[in-house]
Protein backbone atom coordinates (compact mmCIF):
# COMPACT_ATOMS: atom_id res chain seq x y z
CA UNK A 1 0.00 0.00 0.00
CA UNK A 2 1.41 3.38 -0.67
CA UNK A 3 0.10 6.39 0.80
CA UNK A 4 1.59 10.16 -0.39
CA UNK A 5 1.36 13.58 0.27
CA UNK A 6 -0.15 14.71 3.74
CA UNK A 7 -1.88 11.22 4.30
CA UNK A 8 1.65 9.47 4.51
CA UNK A 9 1.82 9.84 8.32
CA UNK A 10 -1.22 7.39 8.58
CA UNK A 11 0.91 4.43 7.06
CA UNK A 12 2.38 2.45 9.34
CA UNK A 13 5.60 0.22 8.59
CA UNK A 14 4.01 -3.36 9.05
CA UNK A 15 7.96 -3.78 11.29
CA UNK A 16 6.67 -1.16 14.02
CA UNK A 17 3.43 -2.85 14.69
CA UNK A 18 2.75 -4.98 17.98
CA UNK A 19 2.95 -8.66 16.09
CA UNK A 20 -0.19 -10.67 17.90
CA UNK A 21 1.47 -13.94 18.21
CA UNK A 22 -0.99 -17.06 18.02
CA UNK A 23 0.04 -19.03 21.04
CA UNK A 24 1.58 -19.28 24.09
CA UNK A 25 5.12 -19.89 23.46
CA UNK A 26 5.09 -22.64 26.49
CA UNK A 27 2.20 -24.65 26.78
CA UNK A 28 1.14 -23.64 23.31
CA UNK A 29 -2.68 -22.81 23.95
CA UNK A 30 -4.63 -20.43 21.42
CA UNK A 31 -3.93 -16.83 22.18
CA UNK A 32 -6.50 -14.81 19.32
CA UNK A 33 -6.23 -11.33 19.38
CA UNK A 34 -9.59 -10.63 21.80
CA UNK A 35 -8.03 -13.23 23.99
CA UNK A 36 -7.40 -11.14 27.89
CA UNK A 37 -5.33 -14.17 28.69
CA UNK A 38 -2.52 -13.41 26.26
CA UNK A 39 0.23 -11.68 27.93
CA UNK A 40 3.37 -10.26 26.07
CA UNK A 41 7.14 -8.68 27.85
CA UNK A 42 8.47 -5.47 26.45
CA UNK A 43 10.32 -7.86 23.27
CA UNK A 44 6.47 -9.47 22.41
CA UNK A 45 7.14 -12.80 23.55
CA UNK A 46 3.60 -13.96 24.61
CA UNK A 47 2.34 -16.47 26.73
CA UNK A 48 -0.92 -16.92 28.94
CA UNK A 49 -1.84 -15.86 32.09
CA UNK A 50 -1.90 -19.48 33.28
CA UNK A 51 2.15 -20.13 32.60
CA UNK A 52 3.07 -16.37 33.44
CA UNK A 53 1.33 -16.82 37.12
CA UNK A 54 2.57 -20.57 37.57
CA UNK A 55 5.51 -21.52 35.89
CA UNK A 56 7.26 -18.30 34.88
CA UNK A 57 6.28 -16.22 37.85
CA UNK A 58 6.19 -13.25 35.62
CA UNK A 59 9.64 -13.88 34.64
CA UNK A 60 9.84 -13.62 30.96
CA UNK A 61 12.16 -16.92 29.89
CA UNK A 62 13.96 -15.00 27.64
CA UNK A 63 14.66 -11.56 28.50
CA UNK A 64 13.93 -12.12 32.31
CA UNK A 65 11.14 -9.03 32.55
CA UNK A 66 8.09 -8.75 33.67
CA UNK A 67 4.30 -9.40 31.27
CA UNK A 68 1.94 -6.76 31.12
CA UNK A 69 -1.94 -7.78 29.64
CA UNK A 70 -1.47 -7.77 25.54
CA UNK A 71 -3.48 -5.13 23.93
CA UNK A 72 -6.89 -5.85 21.69
CA UNK A 73 -6.57 -4.44 18.26
CA UNK A 74 -9.60 -3.53 17.49
CA UNK A 75 -11.18 -5.57 14.57
CA UNK A 76 -13.40 -2.08 13.60
CA UNK A 77 -11.40 -0.08 11.86
CA UNK A 78 -13.15 3.15 13.21
CA UNK A 79 -11.59 6.05 11.48
CA UNK A 80 -13.01 6.76 8.19
CA UNK A 81 -9.46 8.02 6.57
CA UNK A 82 -7.12 6.13 9.07
CA UNK A 83 -6.83 2.21 8.16
CA UNK A 84 -6.00 0.88 11.31
CA UNK A 85 -7.55 -2.45 12.94
CA UNK A 86 -7.46 -6.10 12.08
CA UNK A 87 -8.68 -5.41 8.85
CA UNK A 88 -5.62 -4.20 7.63
CA UNK A 89 -2.96 -4.92 10.37
CA UNK A 90 -3.69 -8.68 10.58
CA UNK A 91 -2.73 -10.67 13.57
CA UNK A 92 0.35 -13.17 13.18
CA UNK A 93 -0.40 -17.11 12.43
CA UNK A 94 3.21 -17.72 13.01
CA UNK A 95 3.55 -19.82 16.03
CA UNK A 96 6.52 -18.98 18.45
CA UNK A 97 8.05 -21.63 20.61
CA UNK A 98 10.51 -21.32 23.76
CA UNK A 99 13.69 -22.63 23.05
CA UNK A 100 14.46 -22.91 26.28
CA UNK A 101 13.88 -26.19 28.72
CA UNK A 102 11.27 -26.50 31.15
CA UNK A 103 14.55 -27.35 33.60
CA UNK A 104 16.18 -24.13 32.47
CA UNK A 105 13.11 -21.75 32.50
CA UNK A 106 12.76 -22.53 36.33
CA UNK A 107 16.15 -22.08 37.02
CA UNK A 108 15.89 -18.80 35.53
CA UNK A 109 12.75 -17.98 37.29
CA UNK A 110 13.91 -19.07 40.63
CA UNK A 111 17.27 -16.28 39.97
CA UNK A 112 14.90 -13.23 39.15
CA UNK A 113 11.95 -13.78 40.36
CA UNK A 114 12.47 -12.02 43.72
CA UNK A 115 13.95 -9.07 42.09
CA UNK A 116 10.71 -6.08 40.57
CA UNK A 117 10.40 -6.39 37.14
CA UNK A 118 11.41 -2.64 37.33
CA UNK A 119 14.33 -3.45 39.36
CA UNK A 120 15.61 -5.89 36.87
ZN1 LIG B 1 0.69 -21.04 28.45
ZN1 LIG C 1 10.95 -11.30 27.04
Amino acid sequence: MHVRGSSRKLEIEEEKLLELRPNCELCDCDLPPASAEARICSYECTYCAECVGSVLQNVCPTCGGGFAPRPMRPRTSWRANKPLGLGFHLASTVRHYSPFSLEDIKAHVDRIKSFNPQDR
